[in-house]
């Protein structure tokens, strides 16, 4: 499989995409072409590691991860990710489980399958790689649990302090020795520009070995296809009927894997878009104009994107609004109807759902009643309620319990280190941590 650049260069392999991240020309890469599936290829294919072995299978073409692919997949999809039934009474309704991961959100996915590759294609004792990863919430959090005790890798997190909820903090904070965790006096973009700098400081990079580990690696992407086609293929098998999506959307990351996923030939009929008050992608499928902004605060605050970094795969991939608009679906959710679906999917579901699912449930209810009963709709919950209980439980009054996973991470102890916004403070705290390796370089 070769890579290309969204904006020409290349190509290159599977471990060059995952190593440098991002295209020497400033591009993101894609897999060019896309491998085409049908049903029948996945005819053995029946757990979620069987569909993730056949479906990533082609991008590992000519990588030396090839023959590693059977455990990479073991290590990544270590959790359940199941599709429940809701009560509907109007037309065919789904949940797509994404939480059950150790940080309870779907970004462990990306993160695991990051780790795993990352570990065997530069991981190294002696001179361990260094991930520095500037963390708004939920990204950091599953970074670090990954990279948790790997071998030959280290991680440097930094959040914003009194930023981020209190189980956030703590889920960014009980790692080992080898995850760094720096509590920032400072923004979430002064957080980004110190690991920018770092990044740009040649003696330090030398030093540590450093790589980023953000939303923009191709391999926090390809494996999320995966839940996408096993979810099709599951309801498909019992159904005969294609599936639709209806998926909370930020950056882009996760509705583009899925997506990439009904290229690729899986059994998916609609994809819709569901974003917060941030209004960016909506508005460009409306008016045609590409216009980045100033993320707005909202109470999806991991969906908080004002400037979609994967739109530049998406237009790449697909064309641009006139043909977009055709092809997918797209609604913004704003807070008051956030907090007003938490409440109404509490009370006709008989469970609580996080901020960012129910721009999906609120999605969903606000289909025209045709389209609704039409296809079979499957919605995607991207976290657990519990990690968000401050927004959720005043909601529906009542507690939301904490899931075995999330319960693991709080009882860990905490050890973060306050820091100022400086590059220097940064720089000491790394000494101190890892003084006594990786001096060679
Ligand atoms: C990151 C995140 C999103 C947004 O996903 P994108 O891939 O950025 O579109 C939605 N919900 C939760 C809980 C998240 O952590």
């Amino acid at each position: 499989m070769e890579f290309f650049s969204t904006r020409g260069q290349g190509p290159v392999n599977l471990d060059e995409a995952l190593v440098r991240g991002i295209a020497g020309d400033g591009g993101l890469f894609m897999p060019t072409p896309m491998p085409a599936f049908s049903v029948s290829d996945f005819d053995e294919a029946q757990s979620l590691q069987a569909v993730a072995q056949t479906l990533l299978a082609p991008f590992f073409g000519g990588s030396s991860l090839e023959a590693d692919l059977g455990r990479i997949v073991e290590e990544t999809f270590s959790f359940p990710i199941p599709l429940t039934d809701l009560p509907s009474e109007t037309g065919t309704a789904r949940l797509l489980e994404l939480y059950h991961g150790p940080t309870a959100a779907f970004k462990d996915v990306g993160a695991r399958f990051l780790s795993a590759c990352m570990k065997r294609l530069e991981g190294d004792e002696a001179s361990p790689l260094t991930i520095l990863v500037a963390t708004s919430g939920d990204t950091g959090g599953a970074v670090a649990a990954a990279f948790d005790q790997q071998p030959g890798m280290r991680v440097v997190v930094l959040f914003p302090d009194g930023r981020v909820s209190e189980r956030q903090a703590h889920q960014l904070s009980c790692w080992s020795d080898n995850v760094l965790s720096l509590c920032v006096d400072g923004s979430f973009d002064e957080c980004q520009a110190m690991v920018k700098a770092a990044l740009a400081d040649e003696d330090l990079s030398a030093h540590y070995r450093f790589s980023s580990a953000n939303s923009i690696n191709i391999g926090r992407l390809l494996p999320q296809s995966t839940y996408y086609a096993y979810a099709s293929l599951q309801h498909f098998r019992e159904t005969g009927r294609k599936p639709s999506f209806i998926i909370p959307t930020g950056n882009l990351g996760n509705a583009l894997a899925c997506i990439m996923a009904r290229e690729m030939g899986l059994p998916i009929e609609s994809v819709i878009l569901a974003t917060n008050a941030n209004r960016t992608i909506p508005d460009y499928f409306e008016t045609l104009e590409w216009l980045p902004r100033a993320s707005l605060q909202t109470l999806a605050s991991a969906m908080d994107v004002g400037n979609p970094s994967n739109m530049e795969r998406l237009r790449s991939f697909l064309g641009e609004a006139d043909v977009l608009r055709t092809r997918l679906g797209v609604r913004s959710v704003p807070d008051d109807e956030i907090e007003e679906d938490i409440a109404i999917d509490y009370k006709d579901f008989d469970f609580a759902v996080c901020p960012h699912t129910a721009t999906a449930t609120r999605t969903w209810r606000e289909l025209d009643v045709a389209l609704r009963e039409g296809e079979d709709w499957i919605l995607v919950a991207t976290a657990h309620p519990a990690k968000f209980e401050t927004v959720v439980e005043p909601l529906i009054n009542d507690e939301v319990p904490l899931p075995p996973e999330l319960n693991a991470i709080l009882s860990r102890p905490k050890r973060a280190i306050s820091i100022p916004a400086t590059q220097e403070a940064m720089a000491a705290e790394m000494e101190t941590r890892f003084a006594g390796s990786g001096e060679q370089h």
